[in-house]
């Protein structure tokens, strides 16, 4: 039987306050929805093992691996603006960590695996529903190239959980960089514990920032990279209709990675302040808020980190609201750049961005579906409009289209690029697929509903090749129907 991954757990050696230790709770009747053999690959576990009784035991919560030492890890953070200082992993426990083939170290961590003591009175499990949405998601951002936490297997548990109806119980295997939030850093820097704040910091550096180990000012260079880092995640999400739906500080990775899939949703037709959670009817955290959120989220991670910038706090202030201000360059140098690259276009002038964001303006003046106008328009010849029609019958009205073709043809020409590469490049960062939110909904419902997952499992298959013309697949790269139309999302927990 080939062993078990082989756990090395960093977070288990920081103080012991900064988490709890907790064993997952056993489940009655545990069989996989889906199991990620080539993440298994990458992390150098043997999907065999995974495959294996053992494997699916683990994956359950119904075994603990030798030298997994299960902890939930503490965090508080600011919902909706508003501080909660103690939220911490309530229906999540990290089991440990493993080093890759790559030599990369992830987290492997079980959400929906029984209560914890950050439980706050919730029943620490998850719906299946949750997860079927969760494992989609993650693994079609990863596909996108955006960086995002993973899915190593999904778990039915052959229990109930009780939600606004009984749903059937699931569990989720994530895989992260690091588990480690904004929200981490605030529940000890808003408690006055600057030691803890730097030992959480050095631990965060030397696991995920090891550049910045010689550097002469690693804390003010941490909070430079995850700025960076930060800025080009939000602009990945933007360029392909991304809403996330919880920018919590808690829910805001200090790695630059998607974390906490909830009542996240991606645009059909591009309407910029559309946000579909159940939870969020002010738009605090719609589409064209995020850069914006994201700066408020980063703010806060400063705060935490200024007593270890500089002993004079008003020099601290300074490098802090220094390195906060170059985040909306960053952000906007990243999305620009995206944009004037999905037209197909080499340049990032002014010219070349302001066609862009015309044609978003467009868009959304015309209800056109994102995702399809993008893959079109690199079907379109440079010279002539002879297959224009699939673009334009997009539009409500299809000469506001005309009129903009007109423009980006001239600039293609300004550009005199070699039509096949523009057409390569214009397909390799176009989508053909997404995870339309009436998509994830089907496969939910025929999860809970029939304890189907071929829908799932489909949608998996397709979306992991986002940028390949799937022909048996066209059903799933439509917009929805009227009566199929999703729009509002749920945390579902
Ligand atoms: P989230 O919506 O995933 O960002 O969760 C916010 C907080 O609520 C986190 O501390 C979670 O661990 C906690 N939480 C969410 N659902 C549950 C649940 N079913 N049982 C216990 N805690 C939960
Ligand atoms: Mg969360």
């Amino acid at each position: 039987m080939p062993a078990s991954p082989n756990f090395d757990n960093s977070y288990a050696r920081l103080p012991s306050s900064f988490y709890r230790r907790q064993l997952p709770v056993p489940v009655a009747a545990p069989s996989y929805i889906a199991v990620n053999e080539a993440l298994a690959e990458t992390l150098g576990i043997a999907p065999k093992w995974l495959a294996s009784d053992h494997g699916l035991a683990v994956m359950a919560g119904n075994t603990v691996p030798d030298l997994a030492e299960p902890l939930a890890m503490a965090y508080g953070g600011h919902q909706f603006g508003q501080w909660v200082p103690q939220l911490g992993d309530g229906r999540a426990l990290l089991l440990g960590e493993v080093i890759g083939r790559d030599g990369i170290r992830r987290d492997l961590h079980l959400k929906g695996a029984g209560p914890t003591p950050f439980s706050r009175g919730g029943d620490g499990r998850s719906s299946i529903g949750p997860v079927v949405r969760e494992y989609l998601a993650c693994e079609a951002m990863a596909a996108l190239g955006i960086p995002s936490t993973r899915a190593l297997a999904a778990v039915s548990t052959g229990e109930m959980v009780l939600r606004e109806r009984p749903e059937p119980g699931g569990i989720l295997c994530r895989v992260a960089s690091s588990h480690v939030r904004v929200g981490t850093f605030e529940y000890f820097a808003r408690a006055g514990r600057v030691d803890d704040v730097r030992q959480l910091a050095d631990h965060v550096i030397a696991r995920n920032y090891p550049d910045l180990l010689s550097a002469d000012q690693p804390y003010q260079g941490l909070l430079e990279q995850v700025i960076a880092r930060t800025a080009r995640l939000v602009s990945s999400w933007m360029l392909v209709g991304f809403i996330h739906g919880v920018m919590n500080t808690d829910n805001t990775s200090i790695v630059g990675e998607t974390i906490d899939f909830g009542p996240f949703g991606f645009l059909d037709e591009f309407a910029p302040d559309t946000a579909y959670s159940y939870i969020d009817r002010r738009g605090r955290y719609a589409y064209n808020q995020q850069p914006a959120i994201a700066h408020w989220n980063l703010a806060r991670l400063a705060e935490c980190l200024l007593p270890l910038f500089d002993e004079d706090q008003q020099e601290s202030l300074d490098v802090a609201n220094a390195l906060l201000g170059g985040f909306k360059a960053l952000f906007e140098r990243a999305f620009h750049q995206g944009l004037v690259a999905k037209l197909g276009l080499l340049d990032r002038q002014p010219q070349a961005v302001e066609l862009a964001l015309d044609l978003l303006d467009i868009m959304q003046r015309n209800r056109a579906d994102m995702t399809l106008t993008f893959r079109r328009l690199g079907d379109l010849d440079a010279d002539g409009t002879q297959h224009d029609e699939m673009v334009r019958s997009l539009f409500d009205q299809p000469e506001a289209f005309d009129a903009w073709a007109q423009a980006w043809r001239q600039r293609l020409a300004a550009e005199a690029r070699e039509p096949g590469g523009r057409r390569a490049a214009m397909r390799a960062i176009n989508p053909a697929f997404i995870l339309r939110n009436h998509l994830a909904q089907r496969a939910v419902d025929a999860a809970i509903d029939g304890l189907d997952f071929e829908p799932m499992k489909r949608l998996a298959r397709v979306l992991a090749r986002p940028f390949d013309d799937q022909v048996d697949a066209q059903d799933l790269a439509l917009p929805p129907a009227s009566d199929e139309r999703v729009t509002t999302t749920f945390c579902g927990t």
